[in-house]
């Protein structure tokens, strides 16, 4: 087909899916009654402006500029089908472009601008997700250990070579026998007095680096943690001093081989994100300068003295990896524009799709069916309050940075390991329903739930386990619950518990237990005191068990019977604090149509949550069997609400077409569209 003829197409289409958009009783189809709404006529109508205009940070214009630019760049786009090599060098491609094309340099916002930061690896993400990781690893883990990890004399030799991507780098932190106990590495780093030196080695297969982003080919230094070894002049003859984390040249500036004493593999083709270069590195007796180590922390001098302003190793680890959590802020930020992406998919889809009706009526749109619904819509719930909680996240983020301030960086350290944990396991769930609600062609590969699904699987995974990090967040919060015992402060995030503890663990209230009227169960207090109620209880009960157990198991064996507690603890908690920030979203929004659509869909978050734990709520009685029935079918109830208004709150993401480019997205022309994909 003549080019000319095929963009007048593409033009008749797209003005005809506008006008959808304008007019969308011309194309949805008709909408089944059900009896639940037929109590309730007054139908709720949303102001779709005025509340993507709430929703908009303040860096949409930044992420329009990288769609743009990608958008007039087709040579840039990733082909749904490419091999591993291809698309490897097409990230690579994607990366320089953005860096010495488009002109936009993320690594200067790495520690200025965080939010800004954030929202490049968002847009960047939905160009290819492989693009994003390519790029955090090169800004945030790379080149964030070297600004982070390191002092002024770092800074002045790499921030120019690491963001105009002359230096390319890895972030080789986990090794073949040790990813989660990071504290168990034992790659070493013996100091050599004689020449200044640090000797970088790989005392075994099992200390091999592994998985280690932009290793396999592209590149040239990695930041190495590995165990700091100093001669001592005792009988041992040496002195462990911890993990510490040193820059290591890998790769030749200029014939880019590999340097004496570095050996490099390739991980191989993985499940997902393949135009990542993951390898492995094992050191043979490399030297480096003692400069190189990253010396913000611990230093090391010309006489081999150790120096540092904390006081033991594991403070020393503390700080460490606390310079690393903006990867987990950056996964949790990313995995939410994954969830909108699938959800505007498969909701647009839903409202497309007819399947069934009653006799001798049209079909309707399976979005209208209970059970499509109970899929999707609290689905949907979920992915406004996640927004708010992750916006809530890089502002507490950013602040961290700008202050430094202790308190706040224990917050952030909890609340993004909390985060990162909760939205990403979520969001690999969801994709899975996600893909089922839009049938077989939720299948096909053009409607990107199987990349989505592939690329985002990992998330779960890298930059600590989810399982890992909910266990340090019920730690953090069992520290502080001893800490209230003691006469101490609670921190600002969790001073819920402080306030109220003592009353949400008195006997529940056996009249309040039975209030089930809408008013009640739609009032914030009555939702978060449901929450706080359920994490009060269970840190408690938590705590005498621990204590219990460790007198015969000692503390590990206790944790570890505990475990399924504590991990159930840490969830409540999250839960907890996403719906408090939800709550003041809601009533933050100025505009009264918008905020009537935020409200409807933040009652719907906090009773399905509600209605999912709803035995833990029965057991003890702070609902009676009515009251919970009543929630549940206020939940039904509402989930129809907010299909009613599906449209508008998924247009309200204001995601471009290119993002959510799936053929079953695109409301008035999707079968068109999808047909002329197999070649019709
Ligand atoms: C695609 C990809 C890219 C990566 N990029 C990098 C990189 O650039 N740099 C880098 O350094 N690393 C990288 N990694 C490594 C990644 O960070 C680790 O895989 C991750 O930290 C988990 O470690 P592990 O694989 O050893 O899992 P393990 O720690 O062995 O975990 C396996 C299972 O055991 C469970 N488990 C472990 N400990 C506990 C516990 N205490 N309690 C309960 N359950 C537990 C976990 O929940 C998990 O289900 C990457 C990995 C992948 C797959």
């Amino acid at each position: 087909m003549a080019v000319e003829a095929f963009s007048e197409i593409a033009a008749a289409r797209r003005i005809q899916r506008l006008s959808s958009h304008i007019s969308p009783a011309l194309t949805e189809p008709p909408q089944l009654q059900t009896e639940a709404c037929s109590s309730r006529s007054k139908k709720l109508v949303v102001n779709g402006q005025a509340l993507s205009l709430y929703m908009k940070g303040k860096h949409r214009d930044i992420q329009e500029k990288v769609h743009e630019f990608y958008n007039s760049r087709p040579d840039l786009q990733t082909p749904l089908e490419i091999s591993k090599e291809d698309h490897r060098e097409l990230c690579m491609r994607q990366l320089y472009a953005l860096v010495r094309e488009a002109g936009i340099r993320p690594f200067r916002y790495v520690a200025d601008d965080p939010a800004k930061y954030f929202a490049i690896m968002e847009a960047v993400g939905s160009v290819d997700m492989s693009f994003g990781i390519k790029m955090g690893v090169q800004y945030s883990l790379w080149g964030g250990s070297v600004i982070n990890l390191g002092t002024k004399k770092h800074r002045d030799k790499y921030f120019d070579g690491i963001d105009n991507l002359d230096y390319l780098g890895c972030f080789a932190m986990t090794e073949l026998h040790h990813g989660s106990n990071v504290q168990g590495l034992q790659t070493t780093a013996t100091f050599d007095p004689i020449t200044d030196e640090f000797v970088i080695n790989t005392p075994h297969d099992g200390a091999i680096k592994w998985w280690i982003g932009n290793a396999a080919v592209h590149g040239k230094f990695a930041t190495v943690f590995a165990r700091l070894i100093l001669p001592t002049h005792d009988t041992k003859g040496v002195s462990d001093m911890g993990v510490h984390a040193f820059i290591v040249p890998i790769r030749d500036m200029k014939t880019h081989q590999t340097l004496p004493g570095v050996e490099i593999q390739d991980c191989g083709q993985k499940v997902g994100l393949n135009g990542v270069d993951n390898g492995a590195l094992r050191f043979r007796s490399v030297r480096i300068p003692r400069d190189n180590l990253l010396n913000r922390f611990g230093d090391v001098s010309r006489d081999g003295k150790y120096t540092s302003s904390l006081p033991t190793i594991n403070k020393r680890f503390g700080a460490t990896l606390g310079e690393l959590v903006g990867g987990r802020v950056a996964l949790a930020y990313s995995s939410v524009g994954v969830l909108k992406v699938s959800a505007t998919i498969a909701i647009r889809y839903s409202l497309l799709r007819q399947q069934f009706g009653p006799p001798k009526q049209p079909e309707v749109s399976i979005l209208d069916y209970q059970s499509q619904q109970h899929k999707l819509m609290p689905m949907l719930a979920s992915t406004y309050a996640y927004h708010f909680a992750t916006v809530y996240l890089v502002e507490k983020y950013s602040e961290m940075k700008k202050t430094n301030d202790e308190q706040l960086v224990a917050d952030v350290h909890a609340l993004s390991a909390g985060l990162k944990s909760y939205i990403t396991s979520y969001t690999a769930k969801s994709l899975s329903v996600c893909r089922e609600a839009c049938g077989g062609h939720g299948y096909a590969a053009v409607n990107r739930f199987g990349s989505l699904r592939n690329d985002h699987d990992i998330f779960q995974t890298f930059e600590g386990d989810n399982t890992v990090l909910l266990q340090q967040v019920a730690a953090d919060l069992l520290k502080r619950y001893q800490e209230k015992f003691r006469g101490g402060t609670l921190t600002v995030t969790w001073s819920y518990l402080r306030e109220s503890m003592s009353s949400y663990l008195a006997q529940p209230n056996p009249v309040t237990a039975r209030w089930e009227g809408e008013d009640h169960l739609r009032d914030p207090k009555f939702q978060l005191d449901a929450f706080r109620y359920r994490t009060s209880r269970l840190l408690q009960s938590v705590a005498m068990r621990l204590k219990k157990h460790s007198k015969t198991l000692g503390t590990f064996g206790a944790w570890n019977r505990c475990l399924n507690h504590l991990l159930t603890l840490a969830e409540s908690h999250i839960e907890s604090v996403i719906l408090a920030k939800f709550i003041e979203a809601v009533r933050n929004c100025p505009d009264p149509s918008a905020r009537a659509g935020l409200k409807l869909v933040c009652d719907l978050y906090a009773l399905d949550r509600i209605w999912n734990d709803i035995g833990t709520y029965r057991n003890v009685d702070y609902v009676a069997p009515n009251k919970a029935k009543a929630i549940h079918k206020l939940a039904e109830y509402l989930s129809f609400q907010v299909r009613n208004v599906a449209k508008e709150l998924v247009d309200a993401f204001e995601l471009p077409d290119h993002v959510t480019r799936a053929p079953i997205a695109m409301q008035a022309d999707a079968y068109a569209q999808y047909t002329q994909v197999v070649g019709f």
